[in-house]
């Protein structure tokens, strides 16, 4: 079984990324804030560090976690309106009553570096360019650089949200995988699952994933990011198990994330560099 991991890729699109920042006006992301989630603000951290280290300047505008989804909006659209500002997104969690898809559309797609506006998402589903959200490109990105034929494979994610299932789908698609999305309604996961060449578990429930789920050789994606008890992180395949039937599969941690953090910042220097030109991203890298 062959481990894939996301650690020598992200450094390569790191890398590349700071060609790009470097070659023209300096990249600024903002990152609007708007929680008290220890995770996310270490999230948020971790970009800011990133983006430092690749000559991008990355902006976090921490709304506190009590602010008006009004306030939310007209911070996105003042962002958005601003040219000194190349790539924005909208951390999540947000205060209880704040729809992030319906603030998400105050970001313009021409910023949009985490896929968020609704627009993008629909531009993607019709093969226009758009921003993918980092984490599904960065999904691709790891197929592409282990060489994993997509085309005419039968490929089966497990999850459906608008930030992960849903625009990886699209994706895969446009590779010409044939494509199966299963969620927590699809009934006999396992029987769907194993017929799959190429699996994404996307779905946030450690160990949702076990060898009775894959086929042999199958190669295996885990975009799963659960907490555990000492403070770390698992994913949603049960690594020791799956990893005696899987040909290829992804660690947690080091696998999709470093990949992800590494496509938002590749997405900015982008956005800089072709302002109002989103480009589909997840082939290169
Ligand atoms: P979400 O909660 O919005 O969506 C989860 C999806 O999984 C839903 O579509 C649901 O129907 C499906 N699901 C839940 N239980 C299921 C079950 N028992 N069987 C089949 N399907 C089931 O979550 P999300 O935002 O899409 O994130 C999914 C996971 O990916 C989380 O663990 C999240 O932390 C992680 N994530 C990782 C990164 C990264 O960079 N590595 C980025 C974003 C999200």
């Amino acid at each position: 079984m062959k481990t894939l991991t996301g650690k020598d890729l992200a450094a390569a699109i790191r890398a590349r990324t700071q060609a790009e920042a470097a070659a023209g006006p300096q990249p600024r992301l903002a990152v609007v804030v708007a929680t008290a989630d220890e995770a996310s603000l270490w999230y948020v951290r971790s970009i800011a560090k990133a983006a430092a280290g690749v000559g991008i300047a990355c902006d976090v505008v921490d709304l506190g976690p009590e602010a008006a989804p009004g306030r939310i909006r007209e911070t996105l659209a003042r962002l958005s309106a601003d040219p000194q500002v190349h790539g924005l997104m909208l951390q999540t969690p947000l205060p209880p009553g704040a729809s992030a898809q319906e603030l998400a559309a105050a970001i313009d797609p021409g910023k949009d570096v985490d896929g968020a506006n609704p627009l993008s998402l629909g531009r993607l589903a019709a093969g226009l360019p758009a921003f993918p959200p980092a984490t599904a490109a960065a999904v691709l990105a790891l197929l592409d650089h282990y060489e994993v034929e997509l085309a005419g494979r039968r490929a089966v994610v497990v999850g459906r949200s608008t930030v992960v299932g849903k625009p990886l789908a699209h994706l895969l698609l446009d590779r010409h995988a044939t494509v199966t999305v299963c969620h927590s309604r699809t009934r006999d996961l396992a029987a769907v699952t194993s017929q799959a060449e190429v699996l994404v578990a996307a779905a946030g429930r450690a160990g949702l994933i076990g060898a009775a789920h894959v086929a042999m050789g199958a190669v295996v994606i885990d975009v799963g990011t659960n907490p555990t008890d000492d403070g770390g992180l698992t994913g949603d395949v049960d690594f020791a198990a799956v990893s005696n039937v899987a040909g290829a599969l992804t660690p947690v941690p080091g696998g999709v994330g470093p990949v992800t953090t590494a496509l938002l910042l590749s997405h900015t220097a982008r956005a800089a560099n072709r302002p109002h030109d989103p480009q589909e991203e997840a082939h290169d890298g």
